[in-house]
């Protein structure tokens, strides 16, 4: 059976092919610059990447687009192959526990929601109006970033802020990156052959999330209200003390909006080095000696370690430590650096096994917590759940 994982964005529907239940990817591509004349379909099939340009005026459009691609390429004969379509949505609030059935109902849900998250929500309903208008038949899926920390307890998901900003507001931490940190601790579960685990999941790329995970629940997270909560990102600032946007917004003579977009959009990696987003090229930086591009891997490792101390005291105990995404999977320096930070936990990791890539256990045989890469995979996961959801 095939299924369709779709990530739309304002100006970009990613998409994966599926197959299920053997978890195959069939094809994979990105319509980009939805919005214009010159906008950008690329769809990879059999190792090969082909890529048009064209216009493409809205998502309706690209999403024929790709799947007239899929025909075009002989990927499918028909678009009724495609028995479910999996959406990501960014924000599900405490309204979604789980992914859903998406009806009307639950569309007007996720666009409401959209005030927690204006760059996400809107575009992934848009997506999945694009969707259901050319398969209207065939059951369409919403799995939200958020539902895997809807387990979070409250000492864990309030802020200390008036109760009332809470209820009238919403104003809590509600965490992303969910899919990806359920399938991260699952499969950590999978090698350690028990879910009776506390498990650390750091997923390291551009944007960048904790997650404490107990008994295969997320008890705490380090992403808030919004994705710019945490530890320093490739632009995001990650926690501050709140009180410097207005102590900014004075100094730079700027909007609170405009010290916002600063910190999500010009701080983390970029600004502290002053050099790139790219942990690639901070990592070049670093070999030739430039000292803030050190300092940018030396802020983010400090307060990885921070958040692993105290989800260790959180959860009681910690199990395992897995990295993942982008600079997780990849970063042998950065996975160092926040390993060597905790030592007094009994961590070690083996220096060649850290050299390698793929899943693999990378701590020694007398690291007191396991130490795994485990390479992420959010669209099996949204693929699994629109199996599950639309055959209940
Ligand atoms: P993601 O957001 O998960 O796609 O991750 C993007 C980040 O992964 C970027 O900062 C890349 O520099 C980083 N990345 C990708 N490949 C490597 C690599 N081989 N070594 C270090 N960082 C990498």
């Amino acid at each position: 059976m095939k299924v369709m994982a779709v990530n739309a964005g304002s100006s970009s529907i990613k998409f994966q092919l599926l197959d299920m239940p053997s978890e195959t990817q069939i094809t994979s591509g990105i319509v980009e610059r939805i919005g214009s004349e010159n906008a950008l379909f690329t769809i990879k099939y059999n190792g090969e990447k082909h890529v048009v340009e064209t216009s493409i005026l809205d998502h309706g459009v690209g999403v024929n687009l790709i799947l007239e691609g899929l025909i075009k390429h002989h990927v499918i004969k028909d678009i009724n192959e495609i028995e479910g379509v999996g959406h990501r949505v960014v924000q599900g609030g405490e309204v979604f526990k789980d992914s859903v059935l998406i009806d009307e109902k639950v569309l007007q849900q996720i666009v409401d929601l959209g005030e927690m998250a204006p760059l996400h929500n809107p575009a992934n309903a848009t997506g999945i109006k694009a969707f259901k208008a050319v398969l209207p038949n065939v059951p369409q899926v919403a799995v939200f970033d958020t539902t895997f920390h809807q387990t979070m307890d409250k000492d864990a998901y309030l802020y200390g802020t008036p109760y009332e900003w809470y209820t009238k507001y919403g104003i809590r931490k509600y965490g992303f990156h969910g899919t990806s940190h359920q399938y991260v601790s699952e499969k950590a579960n999978q090698l350690m052959g028990t879910t009776d685990t506390k498990v650390v999941v750091c997923h390291i790329g551009n944007g960048a999330s904790l997650s404490a995970v107990k008994d295969g629940h997320c008890v705490d997270t380090s992403m808030g209200f919004t994705p710019l909560e945490g530890f320093p990102m490739g632009t995001r600032s990650g926690s501050i003390d709140p009180a410097i946007t207005s102590y900014m917004a004075n100094k730079l003579n700027a909007s609170a909006q405009e010290i916002t977009d600063i910190l999500n959009k010009k701080s983390g990696y970029l600004g502290i080095s002053g050099i790139s987003n790219d942990a690639r090229d901070i990592e070049q930086a670093i070999v030739e000696g430039n000292e803030r591009a050190r300092l940018a891997f030396d802020v983010q490792a400090k307060q990885i370690a921070d958040y692993i101390g105290s989800y260790h005291i959180y959860m009681g105990g910690l199990d395992a430590i897995c990295f993942t995404a982008g600079i997780g999977e990849n970063s042998s320096v950065l996975r160092q650096m926040i390993i060597d930070r905790l030592a007094v936990l009994g961590v070690k990791l083996d220096a060649e096994l850290n050299k390698l890539r793929g899943e693999r256990l990378i701590s020694t045989a007398d690291s007191k917590v396991k130490v795994f890469i485990i390479p992420t995979d959010e669209e099996v996961m949204i693929a699994r759940d629109t199996i599950r959801i639309s055959h209940k």
